[in-house]
């Protein structure tokens, strides 16, 4: 028996907005909108989309001890998460500094703070959550050598899915151990490297595939997404919806799959209902906030 049907180890970030006309040049300054601040980072999100679903859920994340670190825990915790593995830390929260123009169009820093003190031994020092999970979700807005504990740290018979977000270079071992690795366009053109064949999605997912993934899956947008085993390579449809902020969409669709796959759906089955969360959470402005529910998502 498992305590939680889904346990993320990954980021946290307030994201902190700002609305400007236009983006200030280098030098400039421009004056914007008052300052919104949201509970963000990928890890945070996939945490909340889960538990709004109704998956049993576990988040091992660090945060500052600011209001920043607070904001984040309550937001967790208000969306049902349990946060017994969020640890605080004395550095400061990690914070995305967003501006965006009228067009939609956004600058984002990052400054990881907590995110980066996020280490090999906290892993360790969690084995009781690794060992109550049936699906481990992660992402690579951690340090890298945390994500390749995670992938040690896996019990026997848990599930690993893995968005490398940022895109860069993985270990073997930790691309291995994806089942499935879950990549957006971008981010499978940044690990296909110079190796990339032509414009179809389908041959990404298979030069992807045949990196180490067990399984892979694409997420096109308004396209809906693929997957790709070795049972072959089989597009999601997409839901058609009106479209009204997308962010936070891949970190939804990725909680949701994770957690469909815990409750024992296939690859394509889990990536259908991921791809109807996807498309509910663009309905709404914000990310955790435009997370759906299970009623929600079934009244698409
Ligand atoms: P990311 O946010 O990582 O770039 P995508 O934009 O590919 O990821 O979105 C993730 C998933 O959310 C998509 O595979 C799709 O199922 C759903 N989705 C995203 N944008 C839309 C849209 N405009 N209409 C319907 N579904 C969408």
């Amino acid at each position: 028996m498992y305590d939680y049907d889904l346990l993320v180890v990954g980021s946290a970030n307030a994201d902190l907005v700002i609305g400007v006309d236009r983006r200030p040049a280098a030098g400039e300054t421009v004056l914007g909108t008052d300052l919104a601040v949201h509970p963000g980072g990928k890890g945070a999100n996939q945490a909340v989309a889960a538990a709004r679903l109704g998956a049993r859920t576990a988040l091992l994340a660090k945060v500052g001890d600011d209001d920043h670190g607070r904001l984040l825990l309550d937001s967790q915790r208000a969306a049902g998460v349990d946060t017994v593995g969020v640890l605080v830390d004395d550095a400061p929260t990690g914070v995305a500094l967003i501006t965006v123009d009228p067009s939609g169009d956004n600058s984002i820093v990052v400054s990881p703070g907590a995110n980066g003190r996020l280490a090999p031994a906290d892993v360790r020092a969690a084995t009781s959550l690794f060992h109550a999970s049936r699906v481990v979700s992660v992402m690579l807005e951690i340090p890298l050598e945390t994500v390749a504990e995670v992938v040690r740290s896996l019990a026997p018979g848990s599930r690993l899915v893995l968005n490398p977000s940022p895109p860069r270079a993985l270990p073997r071992e930790v691309l291995d151990a994806c089942d499935p690795l879950i990549v957006n366009e971008h981010e499978a053109k940044v690990l296909l490297g110079p190796s990339r064949v032509g414009d179809r999605p389908e041959d990404w997912a298979g030069i992807l595939l045949a990196k180490g993934p067990r399984s892979v899956v694409v997420t096109l947008g308004a396209d809906g997404a693929l997957v790709a085993s070795k049972d072959g390579v089989a597009r999601v449809p997409s839901v058609a919806v009106d479209a009204v902020d997308t962010t936070g969409a891949g970190d939804a669709f990725t909680a949701a799959l994770a957690y469909r796959l815990g409750a024992g759906a296939s690859l394509a089955e889990a990536a259908a209902y991921a791809a109807r969360v996807g498309a509910a959470a663009v309905t709404k402005a914000g990310a955790q906030e435009s997370y759906p529910t299970a009623e929600e998502v079934e009244a698409l």
